[in-house]
């Protein structure tokens, strides 16, 4: 049997972790929360870093500096750094 083609649902990395904790599926070597794959997907849900400036959420560190700067945020846009003349 195929699996369907496409999820129904969309998914984020953090509630598909949520999703696959909550099944408390086991393999042959034990329980899933013990697999190494697993475990580096639960450190990358993990990184859901919210934008200081518009509060837009679950980037990870590369994702927010992208965020920054392709100037896809407006309020980090309009902030004003004023030159400093010594
Ligand atoms: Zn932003």
């Amino acid at each position: 049997m195929q699996p369907p083609e496409r999820p129904k649902k969309e998914w984020t990395l953090k509630s598909a972790v949520e999703q696959l904790e909550s099944c408390d599926y086991h393999a042959i070597a034990g329980s899933l929360i013990w697999n190494d794959a697993f475990i580096w997907i639960k450190y990358e849900a993990s990184l859901d870093v919210v934008c200081p400036f518009c509060g837009e959420g679950e980037f990870d560190k590369i994702g927010l500096k992208l965020h920054l700067e392709r100037g896809h945020c407006d309020e980090y846009r309009e902030v004003d750094v004023p030159c400093r003349h010594t």
